[in-house]
């Protein structure tokens, strides 16, 4: 379901969905984006999540990840060539952003987040109120 900002919704979105391709979420944009009847979008978010995927599974210089990072690099590839077919390059602003980086660490300095001690409210003193 898309997020409504002041009951406001997006004109047009797919929940996300990981088992669709990426060429096919590309072709998806692309067909709003050059839709020749009805508006056309202004701003187009399109979540490619395989790298993150990857790098959390096998490590940031992993072959899957590098395999991830190809994939994610001709899914951008395919919209710019489908932009630039469509004469709409000259006038689209492509951003291609992340939402953290990565580092290897070694495996004795990691711990799996379920052996973490339970949260537990702080009892504040006298003093600190
Ligand atoms: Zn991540």
């Amino acid at each position: 379901m898309a997020a409504s900002r002041d009951g406001v919704l997006p004109r047009y979105w797919h929940d996300f969905d990981a088992g669709i391709p990426l060429d096919a979420r590309i072709d998806h944009v692309v067909d709003w984006m050059t839709a020749a009847d009805g508006p056309r979008p202004g701003l187009v978010a399109v979540y490619l999540e395989n790298v993150d995927r990857a790098g959390h599974d096998h490590g940031p210089h992993a072959p899957q990840t590098r395999a991830a990072i190809r994939a994610a690099d001709a899914a951008v590839g395919s919209l710019l060539a489908h932009l630039d077919h469509a004469a709409m390059a000259e006038r689209t602003n492509v951003v291609v952003v992340s939402d953290h980086g990565m580092a290897d660490v070694a495996a004795d300095h990691t711990w799996r987040s379920r052996t973490w001690p339970r949260w537990r409210k702080p009892r504040w003193s006298a003093s600190v109120r």
